[in-house]
């Protein structure tokens, strides 16, 4: 099955909107959508959502909210954890032409401001990648009490402080413990 793009399905026409009055709306509604939000995020879930496109006097406002899980590691003992996210837009959007005029309007005028395409379509892929990679936390934790790992072992801490002298390490460890200085060594 190829699905459409997420692209695709993120672009709302919006042309009859803009021939409405201010106060004017729209409401879409989008499920099960993949986004590519890069090298170092995945999504844990697809993402789902809905906005409510208002019309304005200068363009569109949107407002809507979106569900997604992002898939991260503690940051204190390295497990994989979902971050589920509930995210809430707010977002203004300017036409990219004139609307009566149909000329190109200036796009260093309010650069911070998303618009819409030549077209009339707001295009909410972009919108929605930036909110999601806006909510990624710096430090995740899998639990905000994480006690994360021994720093002699690499063991988790998670039951509790243990103790161990050097005898008791296991044998392999003290390998790869040797192995880490040879590397270390060769890479200067
Ligand atoms: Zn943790
Ligand atoms: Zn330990």
């Amino acid at each position: 099955m190829t699905a459409a793009s997420a692209s695709s399905e993120l672009t709302f026409p919006l042309a009859a909107l803009l021939a409405e009055p201010a106060g004017s709306r729209r409401d879409y509604a989008f499920e099960g959508i993949r986004l590519d939000l890069g090298d170092d995020l995945v999504l844990a879930q697809p993402v789902a959502g809905h906005v409510r496109v208002s019309r304005t006097n200068r363009g569109v406002f949107l407002r809507g909210s979106v569900e997604t899980a992002l898939l991260l590691e503690c940051s204190r003992c390295l497990r994989p954890i979902e971050l589920a996210l509930n995210l809430a837009l707010s977002e203004e959007v300017l036409p990219a032409l004139d609307i009566v005029t149909g000329k190109q309007l200036d796009p260093a005028v309010e650069p911070e401001i998303a618009r819409l395409t030549d077209h009339h379509e707001l295009q909410l892929e972009p919108i929605l990648r930036e909110a999601i990679q806006l909510a990624e936390p710096i430090a995740p934790l899998c639990r905000p009490d994480c006690p994360g790992l021994c720093a002699v072992c690499g063991e988790t801490l998670e039951t509790g402080p243990h103790e161990h002298d050097e005898a008791s390490l296991d044998p392999r460890l003290e390998a790869l413990r040797a192995f880490r200085v040879d590397a270390d060594a060769e890479t200067g």
